[in-house]
């Protein structure tokens, strides 16, 4: 996998008051936000309540925006989510009438946004039709990937030059000097921003560690992020689940500096710092000159439990909106909702279309 960042670019330095924390901080210093953190002692009793939840949420069919035939009870509930969290391709003049004017920034997850989940994590390809609708939609707007993937692995999915991404995250970032005018221009500067760089090494043993302890679970995948590790247990028998579970707490016993969050079907091993993907959107919005609410409205699209941590900062801030990724209901702090990637396309389209008219 190719670095398409040369190693000795400068890095960034982060502004005084979004310095992350060592400390096991459970709050967002600027949002007062609650990071999801489960401590390797109650990991065992929290995954039991999720395979609840997951065990509940087989049993529901999908939402769907139209076009379905489904009972008088799903429509119902298929209502009273989009009245909560309405369809953004059915909203989308009142979006735009959100707009008033202001260029827009986009932050878009990968996994489940841009490309469908599937079995084999390695093989979440992105259609090429959406890759078309995100580079038209990053001729208008700047926009960055934010993805619990390396940053390597999530460009080498999306290949488009003219984004910025954030990978592990978000605690792999990549700028450019340029301001978001320039960044389709060839002379930009990349630069790196990586708040847990001292866990690197911390991060390849716990992930030796994990493959090793995981080896004789069938379907599960261990997969190295960089500055953080993924345990899928998607293909696992769902009798073993806990097991997985069990062996993840048993190998972070060793780890101290580790913390463990979810996320759909993978558990997250990452660096207890104060930091997530709404830092990391914060981040990004300072750095590329593009934090100020008057001027700029920033929209997060993602689907995962850590995507909302962004939608939280746009919530509390009243600077922009989320837009939830997702079949079923769900307590969210996004706005707007899409029912996944295919609507998503549909969405950034008709941005473009909107862009290209007015
Ligand atoms: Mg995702």
């Amino acid at each position: 996998m190719s670095d398409h960042v040369a190693k000795t670019q400068p890095v960034l330095t982060l502004p005084p008051n979004m310095m992350p924390s060592s400390a096991t901080s459970k709050k967002h210093p600027c949002s007062s936000l609650s990071v999801t953190y489960i401590s390797r002692r109650k990991l065992a009793e929290v995954v039991d309540g999720l395979l609840g939840v997951m065990t509940l949420s087989t049993r529901k069919q999908p939402y769907v925006h139209s076009g379905c035939d489904i009972s008088s009870d799903k429509v119902s509930g298929n209502n009273t989510w989009l009245k909560k969290c309405p369809s953004a391709l059915a909203s989308f003049d009142q979006i735009i009438a959100r707009t008033q004017g202001k260029k827009i920034a986009l932050f878009l997850d990968y996994d489940g946004t841009l490309s469908p989940i599937v079995n084999d994590p390695e093989k979440a390809f992105m259609s090429p039709e959406m890759r078309t609708a995100v580079k038209n939609v990053a001729r208008f707007c700047p926009t960055a990937i934010v993805s619990g993937r390396s940053r390597d692995k999530v460009f080498d999915f999306v290949k488009l030059k003219e984004l910025y991404y954030a990978g592990s995250h978000g605690m792999d970032i990549m700028v450019t000097c340029a301001d978001s005018e320039s960044i389709t221009k060839d002379n930009k500067e990349a630069k790196l921003f990586q708040p847990a760089n001292e866990f690197l090494q911390i991060i390849s043993e716990v992930n030796k560690s994990l493959v090793e302890a995981t080896r004789s679970i069938k379907g599960a995948i261990v997969e190295n992020n960089k500055f953080c590790v993924s345990v899928h247990y998607r293909n696992v028998d769902k009798k073993d689940w806990k097991l997985v579970t069990e062996l993840v707490d048993g190998v972070l016993k060793a780890f101290p500096r580790l913390k463990v969050t979810t996320g759909r079907k993978v558990l997250e091993v990452r660096p207890v710092i104060d930091w997530d993907k709404g830092k990391a959107v914060e981040f990004l919005l300072q750095a590329l000159g593009l934090d100020d609410p008057e001027s700029v409205l920033p929209i997060y699209i993602g689907d995962d439990r850590t995507d909302e941590d962004a939608f939280k900062v746009f919530r509390e801030r009243n600077c922009g909106f989320g837009i939830l990724v997702s079949q079923v209901p769900k307590e969210t702090e996004a706005f707007y909702s899409l029912t996944g990637p295919s609507e998503v396309m549909e969405f950034l389209n008709s941005l473009v279309r909107w862009k290209e008219q007015s």
